[in-house]
């Protein structure tokens, strides 16, 4: 605004004297001065607040009356614009004045006017004080007022509400505040900012724990004194700085330098910090050191591998010792019983003794064997499959395992609901360790003459229970407790036979694996009941597809030929019923079978089968065993062992390849793939009897 207009109206609003000028002109600035003035004071954007030069009010516009709440006339000659500031603020003006022009400046008027005054027009931040105490934060710009002459004759106060911009800067000093506070708070991570050219502008609390420099030390630096030697060398820091202004962002693993020169790996993500025009402005670095992870990491590997080796260790330790033990327990045993077939018979009393040696031994032997199969599951080392499995037919096995020892007990056994076919998904061999176990103890803890009840029925659909109920002693709630776990001794107290009862445990473990539950009733006096739940499954059967697949099945050799014999060796019986079901389509086939590995390899010495089929998980000797024994035996070592295995993850067929098998097939079995395999395995062996090219 040009000034001389506004002094000369401000000049006549005040009353000063008019100055000597030429008539003409002067009505021609008033006229101007008079149109500029009613615009300047009608305003209410800006408080507009003219005083003499003694600081007294002599104009209050209508934007000072809105901003101040004052109507004009009660300022106006008499007031001064301080007492509408905050005094404490005039206070602190007031003393740095004072230290600036080394002379008291008083906290009033002559503050807010000091600079003016002195020939130099002035602005500052003040909070006004409204009429009614509310407070305006304000930006206010002062000016002198001078006649012609050059003389101070008032002063000119011209200001802005200040409070939105305030409020914006307030929000964000303290978005800003809290985000250092974040990042000082941050001392696991460095945190340093860079201007463009990479020199350190910032350096938070964890950049100083991590590389060892105070902010002072390091802030002015480039930020490749923080690099390994050979990465400054390499040019590094700049193309790390280069990749992030290309890209935005760089991050990855390097080297990283302490202030003592020690080095530590760190993950470094360098971000590029633009302005809202894209012109860069520097870059934030953070870095975390990855030494401190890395050990924490290699420790708990270290203690898992060390305690999963500690484990297999203690299993081999348990597994050897039990070896150790049956191998002389059968020494004991056998010349025990030989003792009491001598000849002289041995005196009554040296049979008492040689009974108990024997029934000790017999202890002995079955605690051993437990032990063993504990020792395996704990280490993972146990072997079985899931297949459908039938209670029914495994229960007869168990049955006429069970009856002579209940017999001898004087014991009535019953078996009721196994009448109809029910498949179970489970291992046959664990299912029936589990099963005699619990029919052993029902018959080893009851009373001469009682009974045992096995029952076989549907929990739900989904779960098969069988419930063995004895009338045994029964079992305290605190024996119960204990049951299942190892060395309890339950039982000990309560009757005559020595047992820890570890096999329980066993049963539990096995049971679990197999996917189902166990569990027990028990009433003291009357007798306990053992229940185990296990998985429902459908009977084994061939797909339709596959039973077209059967029915229309060629002989693969003219049918003058004599038949090719297959060795089935396979503890299921439904899986053998299948197999029954292929080769019963196929005149130039006979089919063997044996239940276990032994009795397998027996049939295969005296039977030369032309081909092998092989389960793996069978009772006593597993099928890799079985077949490894075939081929270590010169009469049987020709044959090509199929393997035929429920387990079907590919490091069980890798092993079972590695291990010798001629093919390893998975179940349930693909009857395509059957017949094919079994007519490579036939050609195979038929190249293997007659090697001379010229017999065929
Ligand atoms: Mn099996």
């Amino acid at each position: 605004m040009p000034a001389t207009q506004l002094d000369s109206a401000v000049l006549s609003m005040a009353g000063a004297a008019p100055a000597p000028v030429q008539e003409s002109l002067r009505s021609a600035a008033l006229l101007k001065a008079g149109t500029l003035q009613a615009a300047i004071f009608n305003t209410a954007a800006f408080s507009i607040i003219c005083t003499d030069e003694m600081g007294v009010i002599q104009l209050f516009n209508a934007g000072a009356e809105r901003m101040f709440g004052y109507q004009a006339d009660e300022l106006i000659n008499k007031s001064t614009p301080a007492i509408l500031s905050d005094s404490l603020e005039v206070l602190a003006r007031a003393v740095v004045m004072s230290r600036e022009a080394d002379a008291p400046v008083s906290p009033g008027f002559e503050t807010l006017v000091f600079k003016a005054a002195r020939g130099s027009d002035d602005s500052y931040e003040l909070t006004h004080i409204r009429k009614d105490g509310g407070r305006v934060p304000a930006i206010v710009s002062v000016s002198a007022l001078h006649d012609l002459a050059g003389k101070i004759i008032g002063y000119l106060f011209v200001s802005a509400d200040n409070s939105t911009r305030k409020e914006v800067e307030e929000q964000l000093r303290w978005s800003e505040e809290s985000f250092r506070l974040i990042v000082d708070s941050v001392t696991d991570c460095a945190f340093v900012v860079l201007d463009p050219q990479g020199m350190v502008t910032g350096w938070n609390a964890g950049a100083q724990r991590l590389h060892g420099y105070p902010e002072n030390e390091i802030v002015g630096r480039h930020y490749s004194r923080l690099y390994a030697n050979a990465d400054v060398e390499g040019g590094v820091p700049q193309r790390d700085l280069d990749a992030a202004a290309a890209q935005g962002r760089c991050d990855g693993e390097g080297w990283r330098v302490r202030k003592d020169g020690t080095q530590f790996r760190a993950y470094v993500a360098v971000t590029a910090i633009r302005d809202p025009l894209g012109k860069l402005r520097g870059f934030g670095a953070l870095s975390r050191d990855l030494t401190e992870r890395r050990e924490a990491e290699a420790a708990a590997a270290n203690a898992k591998t060390l305690a999963e080796k500690n484990q297999i260790a203690n299993a081999e330790f348990l597994s050897g010792m039990s070896h150790e033990v049956r191998t002389s327990l059968n020494a004991i045993l056998g010349f025990a019983q030989l003792m009491g077939t001598d000849s002289p018979p041995p005196t009554s009393a040296q049979k008492e003794g040689i009974a108990k040696i024997e029934q000790a031994g017999w202890y002995l032997l079955e605690l051993a064997t437990e032990i063993h199969d504990l020792a395996t599951i704990e280490a993972g080392r146990l072997a079985w499959s899931l297949e459908p499995t039938s209670l029914a037919d495994l229960m007869l096995d168990c049955q006429a395992g069970i009856e002579p020892q209940a017999q001898k007990s004087g014991i009535r056994m019953s078996f009721t609901g196994f009448d109809a076919p029910c498949f179970v998904k489970a291992d046959r061999t664990r299912v029936k360790q589990v099963l005699d176990n619990l029919l052993s103890n029902a018959v080893k803890y009851n009373q001469p003459g009682g009974s045992v009840v096995v029952e076989c029925s549907a929990s739900n659909a989904q779960r098969i229970r069988v419930s063995v109920t004895d009338t045994g002693a029964g079992l305290q709630p605190a024996q119960l407790e204990q049951l299942f776990r190892p060395f309890s001794r339950v039982g000990q107290e309560t009757s005559a036979a020595p047992d820890a009862r570890i096999g329980l445990v066993v049963t539990k473990r096995l049971v679990e694996l197999m996917g189902g539950s166990i569990g027990v009733r028990s009433h003291v006096g009357k007798g306990s009941v053992f229940w185990i739940e296990l998985v429902a499954a459908q009977a084994p059967q061939l797909a339709p597809a596959d039973a077209q697949l059967v029915a229309l099945a060629q002989p693969a050799i003219a049918a003058d030929a004599p038949p090719r014999t297959l060795l089935y060796v396979e503890d299921n019986p439904a899986n053998l019923q299948l197999v029954e079901q292929i080769i019963g389509r196929r005149p130039d086939m006979r089919l063997l079978s044996a239940r276990t590995g032994p009795l397998g390899i027996a049939l295969a010495r005296s039977a030369r089968p032309d081909v092998i089929l092989m389960d793996i998980n069978l009772p006593g000797m597993s099928g890799i065993k079985a077949m490894q024994t075939l081929h270590a035996d010169t009469a049987t070592a020709h044959i090509p062992v199929v393997a035929l295995s429920a387990n079907a993850i590919p490091r069980d067929i890798e092993r079972g390849i590695e291990a010798g098998f001629f093919r390893y097939l998975t179940k349930p079995i693909k009857v395509a793939e059957f017949m094919e395999t079994l007519d490579v395995a036939l050609e195979f062996a038929a190249q293997k009897a007659s090697p001379a090219p010229d017999r065929r």
